[in-house]
């Protein structure tokens, strides 16, 4: 008998016609049964995280904000769901990393029931039998422990576990220069680059509140600048190699070079995926009751300040006023919502392509859409597991 019986791997279809059977049973509980009103201060297209977390904190400033989102369930791709009778899955997304500390504290995602556990350990890479080591060592565990990690090293390297707490070190600095950037408001960068003499830059640049503590945030570096520089324009595995010889742990360091992107190790650019993924002020932690959780306490503290949330409701169309200005949507069943802000949570091509007027838009911004590409590297297979024998 086949030890790793895997009951069920759907197709999407088959997991379509179940959902929609079986969507009533695990629903976001924070939404409302109710008919949006026909106005609204603002007014956000789909229920992910993004949407959810905008729609608290206008509603938190006293915007009056409804949400309205086209599946039975807020949370995007960050959505617990039960898709197998008796189990629930972190459907896409499935580990926490990049929350920002202050939306934690301001949403009081604890409050609202968010409970977080630490992802230790962070990676476990068990090695083919010809690369096992004399002294037994058969994989490799890293985690939160530091010494625990030097002695997991040091069974395929001695110099490595000497090097990664110095690689660790300087990891941490670059990201606590870069890591504050990521909390600025979007950079006016088309000043910048417009401007044709090195005055004009230097003066967009004083000009701009947010490329302004850019700067000051990373010239806090100082003489790491050029390992800043290396992470972000190198390949990782050029990075990975300057610092360490055994490949088990440049390979499970790599991991973090490549997770969702269209890259390998050796892509130029990749140094930066790696550096990015050692980003997230809350650290990587798996919440408990899955990604669904991190929504769900989103939902529920937009909720407690007011906001209006509703599923199943699928915005078609973004309405323009004579100026050209965002005036409120139609949902595909044709109700009209009028609202003075307009946000958008679907992808910028759903956005722009489907939800505008194409003779709203100029040509090239139209054309710049149409160029962002989406091909994604992921697919995610949920499965249950009868039993499991290694
Ligand atoms: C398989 C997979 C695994 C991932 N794993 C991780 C991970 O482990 N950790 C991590 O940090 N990130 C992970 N990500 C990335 C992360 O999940 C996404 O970046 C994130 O969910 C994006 O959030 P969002 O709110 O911007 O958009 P989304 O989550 O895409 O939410 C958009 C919402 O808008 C709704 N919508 C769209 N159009 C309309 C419309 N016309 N009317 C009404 N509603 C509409 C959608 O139904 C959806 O609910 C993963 C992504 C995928 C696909």
């Amino acid at each position: 008998m086949n030890p790793y019986n895997i009951m069920t791997i759907m197709t999407v279809s088959r997991i379509q016609q179940f959902l929609k059977s079986f969507h009533m049973k695990y629903y976001s509980i924070h939404t409302r049964t109710s008919e949006p009103s026909s106005t609204y201060d603002a007014v956000i297209i789909g229920g992910g995280h993004n949407g959810l977390v905008a729609a608290a904190y206008l509603q938190k400033s006293g915007i009056q904000t409804c949400v309205l989102e086209k599946r039975h369930i807020v949370g995007g791709a960050a959505v617990t769901e039960e898709i197998v009778p008796g189990f629930k899955f972190s459907r896409a997304s499935y580990v926490l990393s990049l929350l920002r500390p202050h939306i934690y504290s301001d949403l009081e995602l604890k409050k609202h029931g968010l409970k977080m556990y630490s992802r230790n350990p962070s990676s476990y890479t068990p090695l083919r039998e010809s690369a096992w080591q004399k002294n037994g060592a058969r994989s490799l565990t890293l985690g939160l422990d530091e010494l625990r990690n030097e002695r997991q090293i040091a069974m395929f390297s001695q110099k490595d576990s000497q090097a990664y707490r110095h690689y660790e070190e300087k990891v941490k600095r670059l990201v606590t220069a870069i890591e504050p950037i990521l909390d600025l408001s979007v950079a006016d960068t088309m000043t910048f680059l417009r401007a044709e003499s090195v005055w004009g830059k230097i003066n967009a640049l004083l000009r701009s509140p947010c490329l302004r503590k850019a700067a000051t945030s990373v010239s806090l570096l100082g003489a790491d600048i050029p390992a800043l520089y290396e992470f972000l324009t190198a390949p990782a595995s050029s990075i990975l190699n300057h610092w360490f010889e055994s490949e088990p742990l440049k390979a499970t360091l790599s991991t973090d070079a490549v997770i969702g992107t269209m890259t390998g190790p050796y892509t130029p650019g990749s140094g930066y995926v790696l550096l990015h993924h050692m980003m997230g002020g809350t650290g990587w932690s798996y919440p408990k009751g899955g990604m669904g959780a991190v929504t769900q306490a989103m939902a529920a503290a937009a909720a407690s300040y007011g906001a209006h949330i509703f599923t199943n409701v699928e915005v078609s169309r973004i309405c323009l006023n004579g100026d050209g200005q965002a005036a409120g949507v139609v949902t595909s069943e044709g109700r009209e919502i009028k609202a003075t802000i307009v946000m958008s949570n679907a992808t910028p091509y759903v956005t722009f392509q489907k939800l505008l007027p194409q003779a709203a838009l100029p040509e090239k911004f139209q054309a710049a859409i149409e160029s962002i590409n989406y091909a994604s590297p992921i697919t995610k297979i949920n499965g249950q597991y009868n039993y499991f024998t290694v």
